[in-house]
Protein backbone atom coordinates (compact mmCIF):
# COMPACT_ATOMS: atom_id res chain seq x y z
CA UNK A 1 0.00 0.00 0.00
CA UNK A 2 1.44 3.62 -0.74
CA UNK A 3 -1.32 4.74 1.12
CA UNK A 4 -0.23 7.50 3.90
CA UNK A 5 0.06 6.37 7.48
CA UNK A 6 -3.13 7.42 9.70
CA UNK A 7 -4.90 7.89 6.38
CA UNK A 8 -6.89 4.69 5.95
CA UNK A 9 -8.30 5.00 9.71
CA UNK A 10 -10.09 8.22 8.92
CA UNK A 11 -11.16 8.25 5.86
CA UNK A 12 -11.57 5.32 3.55
CA UNK A 13 -12.95 2.81 6.13
CA UNK A 14 -16.14 1.76 5.84
CA UNK A 15 -16.75 4.53 3.26
CA UNK A 16 -15.69 5.17 -0.46
CA UNK A 17 -15.68 8.85 0.02
CA UNK A 18 -11.76 8.47 -1.28
CA UNK A 19 -12.97 7.35 -4.22
CA UNK A 20 -16.08 9.66 -4.77
CA UNK A 21 -12.85 12.18 -4.93
CA UNK A 22 -12.23 11.77 -8.64
CA UNK A 23 -14.61 13.39 -9.87
CA UNK A 24 -13.35 16.54 -7.56
CA UNK A 25 -9.76 15.38 -8.51
CA UNK A 26 -10.38 15.75 -12.25
CA UNK A 27 -11.49 19.12 -11.85
CA UNK A 28 -8.71 20.39 -9.77
CA UNK A 29 -10.46 21.18 -6.67
CA UNK A 30 -9.38 19.46 -4.53
CA UNK A 31 -7.51 21.03 -1.75
CA UNK A 32 -3.59 20.53 -2.12
CA UNK A 33 -3.91 17.79 1.06
CA UNK A 34 -6.36 16.03 -0.40
CA UNK A 35 -4.97 15.74 -4.13
CA UNK A 36 -1.91 14.63 -2.21
CA UNK A 37 -3.95 11.84 -0.32
CA UNK A 38 -5.72 10.69 -3.65
CA UNK A 39 -3.15 10.31 -5.36
CA UNK A 40 -1.39 7.98 -3.10
CA UNK A 41 -4.15 6.16 -3.08
CA UNK A 42 -4.72 6.46 -7.12
CA UNK A 43 -2.03 3.58 -8.06
CA UNK A 44 -3.71 0.67 -5.70
CA UNK A 45 -6.81 1.47 -6.77
CA UNK A 46 -8.36 0.12 -9.90
CA UNK A 47 -11.54 1.79 -9.51
CA UNK A 48 -10.37 4.91 -9.30
CA UNK A 49 -8.12 4.50 -11.83
CA UNK A 50 -10.91 3.15 -14.58
CA UNK A 51 -12.55 6.55 -13.50
CA UNK A 52 -9.89 8.91 -13.71
CA UNK A 53 -9.40 7.46 -17.66
CA UNK A 54 -13.16 8.00 -18.26
CA UNK A 55 -13.06 11.91 -17.03
CA UNK A 56 -9.46 12.63 -17.75
CA UNK A 57 -10.72 14.52 -20.91
CA UNK A 58 -13.29 16.86 -19.67
CA UNK A 59 -10.90 19.71 -18.37
CA UNK A 60 -9.13 20.21 -21.38
CA UNK A 61 -12.84 20.17 -23.15
CA UNK A 62 -13.64 23.35 -20.82
CA UNK A 63 -11.14 25.19 -22.91
CA UNK A 64 -12.05 23.91 -26.00
CA UNK A 65 -15.57 25.92 -25.71
CA UNK A 66 -14.26 29.04 -26.43
CA UNK A 67 -13.28 28.01 -29.89
CA UNK A 68 -14.53 30.01 -32.63
CA UNK A 69 -16.50 32.06 -30.08
CA UNK A 70 -15.94 36.10 -30.46
CA UNK A 71 -14.68 37.77 -27.72
CA UNK A 72 -16.60 38.10 -24.37
CA UNK A 73 -16.71 40.60 -22.11
CA UNK A 74 -15.51 39.48 -18.61
CA UNK A 75 -14.36 36.66 -17.51
CA UNK A 76 -14.36 34.08 -20.46
CA UNK A 77 -15.74 30.86 -18.54
CA UNK A 78 -18.49 32.26 -16.62
CA UNK A 79 -19.70 33.50 -19.42
CA UNK A 80 -19.54 30.88 -21.70
CA UNK A 81 -21.32 28.74 -19.04
CA UNK A 82 -24.60 30.99 -19.32
CA UNK A 83 -24.36 31.71 -22.80
CA UNK A 84 -23.78 27.88 -24.37
CA UNK A 85 -27.56 27.06 -22.22
CA UNK A 86 -27.19 23.19 -23.02
CA UNK A 87 -29.76 22.19 -25.27
CA UNK A 88 -33.22 20.85 -23.51
CA UNK A 89 -32.82 17.84 -25.82
CA UNK A 90 -29.10 16.89 -25.33
CA UNK A 91 -28.93 14.14 -22.75
CA UNK A 92 -26.09 14.78 -20.28
CA UNK A 93 -23.41 12.00 -20.29
CA UNK A 94 -24.33 9.40 -17.70
CA UNK A 95 -20.68 10.03 -16.82
CA UNK A 96 -21.44 13.73 -16.10
CA UNK A 97 -24.10 13.07 -14.04
CA UNK A 98 -22.04 10.83 -11.86
CA UNK A 99 -19.28 13.30 -11.77
CA UNK A 100 -21.49 16.12 -10.40
CA UNK A 101 -23.29 13.98 -7.58
CA UNK A 102 -19.78 12.64 -6.53
CA UNK A 103 -17.79 16.17 -6.47
CA UNK A 104 -21.12 17.57 -4.52
CA UNK A 105 -21.21 14.83 -2.26
CA UNK A 106 -17.78 15.08 -1.88
CA UNK A 107 -17.89 19.10 -0.93
CA UNK A 108 -21.12 18.56 0.52
CA UNK A 109 -19.55 19.29 3.83
CA UNK A 110 -17.15 21.58 2.86
CA UNK A 111 -17.09 24.92 1.04
CA UNK A 112 -20.61 26.37 -0.63
CA UNK A 113 -17.85 28.08 -3.24
CA UNK A 114 -16.55 25.06 -4.80
CA UNK A 115 -20.07 23.95 -5.31
CA UNK A 116 -20.85 27.34 -7.56
CA UNK A 117 -17.78 26.11 -9.21
CA UNK A 118 -18.50 22.90 -9.95
CA UNK A 119 -21.91 24.15 -11.30
CA UNK A 120 -20.38 26.28 -13.74
CA UNK A 121 -18.03 23.59 -14.78
CA UNK A 122 -20.25 21.04 -15.07
CA UNK A 123 -22.79 23.44 -17.30
CA UNK A 124 -19.99 24.07 -19.95
CA UNK A 125 -18.74 20.18 -19.88
CA UNK A 126 -22.60 19.38 -20.90
CA UNK A 127 -22.52 21.77 -23.62
CA UNK A 128 -19.41 20.32 -24.75
CA UNK A 129 -20.63 17.47 -26.96
CA UNK A 130 -23.75 19.35 -28.17
CA UNK A 131 -20.71 22.10 -29.42
CA UNK A 132 -18.57 19.42 -30.60
CA UNK A 133 -20.91 17.71 -32.51
CA UNK A 134 -22.12 20.85 -34.33
CA UNK A 135 -18.69 21.88 -35.38
CA UNK A 136 -18.04 18.20 -36.63
CA UNK A 137 -21.10 18.29 -38.73
CA UNK A 138 -20.57 17.58 -42.06
CA UNK A 139 -17.33 15.96 -42.56
CA UNK A 140 -14.99 14.29 -40.41
CA UNK A 141 -15.77 11.20 -37.49
CA UNK A 142 -19.02 12.05 -35.58
CA UNK A 143 -18.26 11.79 -32.14
CA UNK A 144 -19.69 13.26 -28.80
CA UNK A 145 -17.14 11.52 -26.41
CA UNK A 146 -15.93 13.64 -23.85
CA UNK A 147 -12.09 13.78 -24.58
CA UNK A 148 -10.15 13.21 -27.23
CA UNK A 149 -12.44 14.99 -29.86
CA UNK A 150 -12.14 18.41 -28.60
CA UNK A 151 -8.36 18.00 -28.14
CA UNK A 152 -7.86 17.08 -31.45
CA UNK A 153 -9.70 20.11 -32.66
CA UNK A 154 -7.43 22.94 -31.22
CA UNK A 155 -4.81 20.65 -31.73
CA UNK A 156 -5.66 21.62 -35.48
CA UNK A 157 -6.59 24.71 -35.05
CA UNK A 158 -3.78 25.56 -33.38
CA UNK A 159 -1.63 23.85 -36.77
CA UNK A 160 -3.72 26.30 -38.66
CA UNK A 161 -2.66 29.61 -37.27
CA UNK A 162 0.20 31.15 -38.81
CA UNK A 163 2.11 33.58 -36.69
CA UNK A 164 2.79 31.57 -33.41
CA UNK A 165 5.04 33.35 -30.60
CA UNK A 166 6.40 30.82 -27.95
CA UNK A 167 8.71 31.52 -24.89
CA UNK A 168 9.75 29.28 -22.03
CA UNK A 169 10.15 31.24 -18.30
CA UNK A 170 13.79 30.45 -16.91
CA UNK A 171 12.63 30.04 -13.87
CA UNK A 172 9.25 28.33 -13.60
CA UNK A 173 10.48 26.44 -16.49
CA UNK A 174 6.85 26.34 -18.49
CA UNK A 175 6.94 27.08 -21.88
CA UNK A 176 3.91 28.96 -24.21
CA UNK A 177 2.70 29.37 -27.31
CA UNK A 178 0.32 31.60 -28.56
CA UNK A 179 -1.25 31.65 -31.88
CA UNK A 180 -2.23 34.93 -33.06
CA UNK A 181 -4.56 36.00 -35.54
CA UNK A 182 -5.85 39.71 -36.21
CA UNK A 183 -9.85 40.23 -36.11
CA UNK A 184 -12.33 42.52 -37.45
CA UNK A 185 -13.27 42.78 -33.84
CA UNK A 186 -9.71 42.34 -32.26
CA UNK A 187 -7.52 39.37 -31.47
CA UNK A 188 -7.96 35.57 -31.77
CA UNK A 189 -5.12 33.22 -29.91
CA UNK A 190 -4.84 29.46 -29.64
CA UNK A 191 -2.15 28.95 -26.57
CA UNK A 192 -0.62 25.61 -26.13
CA UNK A 193 0.83 25.39 -22.32
CA UNK A 194 3.77 22.72 -21.46
CA UNK A 195 5.38 21.38 -18.38
CA UNK A 196 2.62 23.06 -15.79
CA UNK A 197 1.58 21.07 -12.96
CA UNK A 198 -1.46 22.36 -10.68
CA UNK A 199 -3.30 22.48 -9.21
CA UNK A 200 -3.48 26.23 -10.52
CA UNK A 201 -6.10 28.58 -11.94
CA UNK A 202 -4.44 30.56 -14.68
CA UNK A 203 -5.21 33.60 -16.92
CA UNK A 204 -3.79 34.73 -20.18
CA UNK A 205 -3.38 38.17 -20.13
CA UNK A 206 -2.36 40.92 -23.63
CA UNK A 207 -0.47 43.93 -22.52
CA UNK A 208 -0.39 46.68 -24.89
CA UNK A 209 2.68 48.59 -26.20
CA UNK A 210 0.78 51.63 -23.58
CA UNK A 211 0.59 49.18 -20.63
CA UNK A 212 -3.12 48.69 -21.07
CA UNK A 213 -3.92 44.90 -20.01
CA UNK A 214 -6.83 42.71 -20.77
CA UNK A 215 -7.65 39.08 -20.44
CA UNK A 216 -8.07 36.60 -22.95
CA UNK A 217 -9.06 33.10 -21.31
CA UNK A 218 -8.93 31.20 -18.00
CA UNK A 219 -8.44 27.91 -17.14
CA UNK A 220 -7.88 25.38 -14.42
CA UNK A 221 -4.82 23.09 -14.23
CA UNK A 222 -5.47 20.02 -12.51
CA UNK A 223 -2.60 18.41 -10.32
CA UNK A 224 -0.83 16.22 -12.70
CA UNK A 225 -0.15 18.86 -15.15
CA UNK A 226 0.01 19.33 -19.30
CA UNK A 227 2.34 18.67 -21.00
CA UNK A 228 4.38 16.79 -18.81
CA UNK A 229 6.92 15.22 -20.79
CA UNK A 230 8.53 12.25 -18.65
CA UNK A 231 5.18 11.98 -16.52
CA UNK A 232 3.66 8.00 -16.15
CA UNK A 233 0.26 9.35 -17.25
CA UNK A 234 -0.64 9.71 -20.91
CA UNK A 235 -2.91 12.49 -19.90
CA UNK A 236 -0.40 14.80 -18.49
CA UNK A 237 1.84 14.35 -21.26
CA UNK A 238 -0.87 15.88 -23.57
CA UNK A 239 -0.26 20.00 -23.67
CA UNK A 240 -3.22 22.34 -23.16
CA UNK A 241 -4.54 24.03 -25.82
CA UNK A 242 -7.17 27.08 -24.79
CA UNK A 243 -8.79 29.62 -27.45
CA UNK A 244 -9.18 33.12 -26.38
CA UNK A 245 -9.75 36.65 -27.99
CA UNK A 246 -9.21 40.43 -26.91
CA UNK A 247 -10.79 43.35 -28.22
CA UNK A 248 -7.59 44.38 -28.29
CA UNK A 249 -5.95 45.08 -31.62
CA UNK A 250 -3.00 42.61 -32.84
CA UNK A 251 -0.89 45.58 -33.23
CA UNK A 252 -1.39 46.92 -29.99
CA UNK A 253 0.01 43.77 -27.86
CA UNK A 254 3.27 44.38 -26.94
CA UNK A 255 3.25 41.18 -25.13
CA UNK A 256 1.19 38.04 -23.65
CA UNK A 257 1.39 36.79 -20.14
CA UNK A 258 0.48 33.66 -18.27
CA UNK A 259 -0.71 34.35 -14.85
CA UNK A 260 -1.80 32.59 -11.90
CA UNK A 261 -4.90 33.92 -9.86
CA UNK A 262 -2.82 34.67 -7.24
CA UNK A 263 -0.75 37.17 -9.92
CA UNK A 264 2.46 34.79 -10.20
CA UNK A 265 3.90 35.25 -13.58
CA UNK A 266 4.45 31.93 -14.90
CA UNK A 267 5.71 32.43 -18.64
CA UNK A 268 5.91 36.27 -20.72
CA UNK A 269 5.68 35.92 -24.32
CA UNK A 270 6.88 39.15 -26.33
CA UNK A 271 4.73 39.41 -29.41
ZN1 LIG B 1 -10.28 4.44 -5.18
Amino acid sequence: MTTPPGYGEGYAQGNDSLHDAVGAYVLGVLDPADASVFEAHLPGCALCTARLDELSGMPPMLAMLAQEAPPQTGPVPRLQATRMEPPAATPSPPALDRLLNEVTAQHARRRKRTRYMLAAAVAMIIAGPAVAVAAMSGDGPRTNQAGQPQVGQADAAFDGVTEKLRATDAATKVTATVGTEKKAWGTRTVLELKNVKGPLKCNLVAVSTSGEEEVLTSWAVPAWGYGIEDSPQEMARKPLYVHGGAAMDRNDIDHFEVRTFTGERLVKIPA
